[in-house]
């Protein structure tokens, strides 16, 4: 028998972002995972970030995750999604090469201290006298102690693939799924249920016709996602977009009775946020082409990904779909896309740190928590590993509310509201969205990170630098001051009022930017560029910003009113039978959280308040 802090469970996004969380908090940490050599596999896409997930991939890196640094050195292609857009929604995202990426994680989690990775496959969890999560029983029997477990098993959980009328049980392809630890965690009574989600044929990129297509260029230069990436140094290279036509939708019509991602042969809910071609066919009947982006897989792999027409009809028929499409008449299908079912757990069993009420020291992160995505898996991990770390040192939480983070957001979202779908987040998920930026993200959390203990010395100098290079920054604007006439001899249009303006009034005007600003005042120019980057948002937004802070001032007064665990709900006077089932199902942690439930009216959410009150 071993022994150990905190044991992680599986080596996805959840589970390394969790481990090396863990570890940087100073627990004695094993990862344990079926195949280490498949540690940061990309399951689906070769690509990190975009809307909602890129500000989710820099909230990673601001507590100190990996994510954005492997994605700084796997990248082959980096665009800012939504650029001409508010900073609220933009989305930076990178094309990553496969195994550059695996190679980025597996470097950054052997260069972690306190981390030991094992090849393992987990049968079960060890359930002390105490009632706590105690560690975890290997499938071979042998038992592994520690004071706190994350659970980060993906697809895994009873998973079987489809492709077309065959099926076959699998984790992932190829991949054995986790039968034993799906009994073990039912075993336990945790509420469970089934999903589904899908991905396309990979494309041998010799055999399609690239001149036929439109190509689409990355940023340049590229802007990494890392903080403590100075530059990225992969090559980067371009993707190309291709188009279904009527022919296309016609063969997956005519072959829909087959797909059993769509004919109901699979139980499980798939995600409506992210369809298979069988479903947008089926949607939308009128569209007579849905766009297809092929995205190389690697550098020196030139298996392309057609991002676009994920589907689980059968190898010939995806084929047959695929040479509709023009530019890949001729494209072979290397490999037949595929769909995958699997258990998840309702994410309602765990609190805002991501424990199981049921069983404490049992954490749960990344897609058997509902969701569906890298970003989503990789940011529930590091705040469940982080809690793990605190749980088996004695005590300390480390939550984030839906006022400090998209990652708190989705949290909340998870524990409050359950899932019936794949989950994946969107900008349009956060109240609070001017606030939740990717560019602010080491502002608002790096601090928090520091306190909890999941973020190294070299993040906190850089946070640290950045804050003090924006407030002195801030400081030099307030003080320098010009009327409109000293604007227009320096060469600034400004509007003949005679009013005084700083330099934080001119920055808010979207014609005048920091570089404008620093030709009029030279010393300026010292600023670093990302802190001026961030004064021009934030100046430009402030009335916007300043309402939002009343707003989120306003939700924390609520979300400070904790609901006890274990209220019995039928006890709160003037609650209907409704909104006394609803909360008792959801069992919401905090009175704000007990407002978003749906069927909880704004009268039950007073009566309860009415009952904290009465009870403190
Ligand atoms: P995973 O990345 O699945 O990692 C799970 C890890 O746990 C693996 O290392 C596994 O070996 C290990 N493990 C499991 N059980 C055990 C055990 N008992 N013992 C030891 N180790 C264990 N996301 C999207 O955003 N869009 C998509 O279109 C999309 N399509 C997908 C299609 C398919 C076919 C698949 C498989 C996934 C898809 N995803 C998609 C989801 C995305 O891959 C996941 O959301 C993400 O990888 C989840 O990360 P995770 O860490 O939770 O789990």
């Amino acid at each position: 028998m071993t022994r150990c802090d905190v044991i992680v469970v599986g080596g996805g996004h959840a589970g390394c972002e969790a481990a090396a969380a863990a570890a940087r908090a100073g627990a004695r940490t094993l990862l344990l995972t079926h195949n280490p050599a498949t540690i940061g596999a990309m399951s689906c896409n070769p690509a990190i970030g975009g809307i909602a997930k890129g500000t989710v991939v820099r909230e990673v890196d601001a507590l100190d995750g990996l994510m954005g640094r492997a994605a700084d050195r796997a990248g082959i292609q980096f665009r800012e999604l939504n650029a001409s857009k508010g900073p609220a929604v933009r989305g930076p995202r990178c094309q990553a090469d496969r195994k550059l990426y695996r190679r980025a994680i597996a470097e950054l989690l052997a260069e972690q201290e306190n981390l030991d990775i094992r090849k393992a496959a987990v049968g079960g969890l060890v359930v002390g006298r105490d009632g706590r999560a105690g560690g975890v029983i290997l499938e071979d029997g042998e038992e592994i102690r520690a004071a706190a477990a994350v659970v980060t098993s993906g697809t895994f959980l009873r998973g079987r693939v489809h492709i077309g009328e065959r099926s076959a049980a699998a984790g992932r392809a190829g991949e054995a799924p986790a039968v034993a630890l799906a009994d073990g965690i039912a075993g336990l009574g945790f509420r469970t249920g089934r999903l589904k989600t899908g991905t396309p044929p990979r494309l041998d990129g010799r055999t399609v016709d690239f001149s036929a297509l439109a190509v689409q260029h990355g940023d340049s230069p590229p802007k990494p996602f890392s903080c403590l990436t100075d530059a990225v140094a992969a090559p980067q290279t371009v993707c190309h977009i291709a188009r279904t036509t009527p022919e296309t939708h016609a063969v997956v019509r005519a072959n829909l009775h087959r797909a059993p991602m769509f004919s109901g042969a699979i139980e499980g809910r798939g995600p409506r946020y992210c369809p298979s071609i069988e479903d947008k066919v089926a949607r939308f009947p009128d569209r007579d082409g849905h766009s297809v982006f092929l995205e190389p897989e690697g550098l020196d792999d030139d298996t392309i990904y057609p991002n676009g027409i994920s589907t689980s009809l059968p190898a010939e028929v995806q084929e047959a779909m695929v040479r509709t499409i023009p530019g890949l008449e001729k494209a072979v299908v290397r490999r037949p896309g595929y769909a995958i079912e699997y258990d998840f757990v309702d994410p309602r069993e765990l609190g805002p740190t991501l424990e199981a009420r049921r069983l404490p020291g049992l954490f749960l992160a990344g897609q058997i928590n509902g969701t569906t995505g890298y970003e989503e898996a990789a940011g529930q991990g590091i705040v469940a590993g982080t809690n793990a770390a605190l749980a088996a040192g004695g005590g300390g939480r480390f939550a984030l509310d839906r006022a400090a983070a998209m990652i708190g957001v989705m949290i909340d979202d998870l524990t409050t509201l359950g899932v019936r779908e794949p989950y994946r987040l969107f900008t349009a998920r956060s109240e609070y969205r001017l606030s939740l930026r990717p560019d602010n993200a080491d502002l608002r959390l790096t601090g928090l990170g520091v306190r909890a203990g999941c973020v190294g010395a070299a993040r906190e100098r850089r946070w640290r630098a950045k804050r003090g290079a924006v407030a002195a920054a801030r400081r030099a604007l307030a003080a320098r001051r010009l009327t409109p006439g000293e604007a227009a001899r320096r060469g600034l249009r400004l509007r003949a009022d005679g009013r005084v303006r700083d330099g934080l009034d001119l920055l808010a005007r979207p014609e005048i930017g920091f570089a404008d600003l620093a030709r009029l005042w030279p010393e300026l120019a010292a600023c670093p560029a990302d802190a001026a980057r961030q004064l021009e948002i934030e100046c430009r937004y402030a009335v916007y910003l300043e309402r939002q802070r009343a707003e989120i001032a306003a939700f924390r007064r609520e979300a400070a009113l904790e609901v006890p665990s274990g209220l019995d709900f039928a006890r709160v006077a003037g609650l209907s039978t409704e909104a006394r089932e609803r909360l008792a199902e959801a069992r919401p942690a905090t009175l704000a959280a007990a407002a978003r439930v749906p069927g909880v009216t704004p009268a039950a959410v007073a009566a309860l308040l009415g009952h904290l009150r009465r009870a403190a």
